[in-house]
């Protein structure tokens, strides 16, 4: 049986810190739409070039593109045991997508943690977020800095600013949450497998409330 993870919360609340860390305990592939993107935008490949007309501004990839994208990469080998789904779905156009490629492969989403925080700690964590270039490893100027500035302590690489980490995309990025992904709440909620986590705690204890949400 495969175990299909979704991750939700707002921009910044540390799915992509978590998912990485939730990904290797529990043996499941990691799926980051925005990773997905920023690679295809490292590498110029003409869905990153028309990825970035939105992430430049803080907006969403359309739904028909991210989709494509998704499921193309859930049919790798990796994702035969299942996946841990970071930043996708944020609609709920996504949402009925995920379900029905899931279907096909006889799979589901099992369950729903839902990272909550407010929406100061929010642009406080994306504002001095750094991250790497090489693999896309996150770290925060004050809760989570560096051994040496701007030098990633996995693998070397530059640590950068995100385009859409400056201050007014990181405003926008959480309206458009609140417009377009928010519904996903009410959406899981009503399937039976939304879980809520605080977000607003230190990284090693955010790791265990989500593991032991998992086991519930
Ligand atoms: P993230 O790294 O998850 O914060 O995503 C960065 C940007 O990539 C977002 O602001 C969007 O522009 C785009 N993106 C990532 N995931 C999705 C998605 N599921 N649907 C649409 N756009 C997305």
């Amino acid at each position: 049986m495969s175990t299909f993870i979704v991750l939700l919360g707002p921009p910044g609340v540390g799915k992509g810190t978590q998912a990485k860390l939730l990904a290797e305990q529990i043996g499941l592939a990691h799926i980051s739409s925005g990773d997905l993107f920023r690679e295809n935008l490292k590498n110029q490949t003409e869905l990153g070039k028309l990825a970035q007309t939105y992430m430049g501004k803080g907006e969403l990839v359309p739904d028909d593109v991210t989709i494509a994208m998704i499921r193309e990469r859930l049919t790798r080998p990796d994702c035969e045991n299942g996946a841990l789904l970071d930043g996708f779905p944020r609609t709920t156009a996504q949402a009925d997508a995920l379900e029905k490629t899931l279907a096909e492969f006889g799979g589901k989403v099992n369950k729903v943690p839902y990272i909550t925080a407010s929406e100061k700690v929010l642009v406080a964590r994306l504002s001095g977020r750094w991250t790497c270039r090489a693999n896309g490893h996150v770290f925060h100027e004050k809760n989570n800095p560096p051994k040496q500035a701007r030098v990633c302590d996995f693998d070397g690489s530059e640590l950068y600013q995100r385009d859409d980490d400056k201050s007014d995309t990181v405003l926008h990025r959480i309206q458009v949450y609140f417009e377009q992904t928010a519904p996903l709440i009410a959406y899981y909620r009503q399937r039976g497998n939304l879980v809520e986590v605080n977000g607003a705690q230190n990284i090693r204890a955010v790791t265990k409330a989500l593991l032991s949400a998992l086991k519930k």
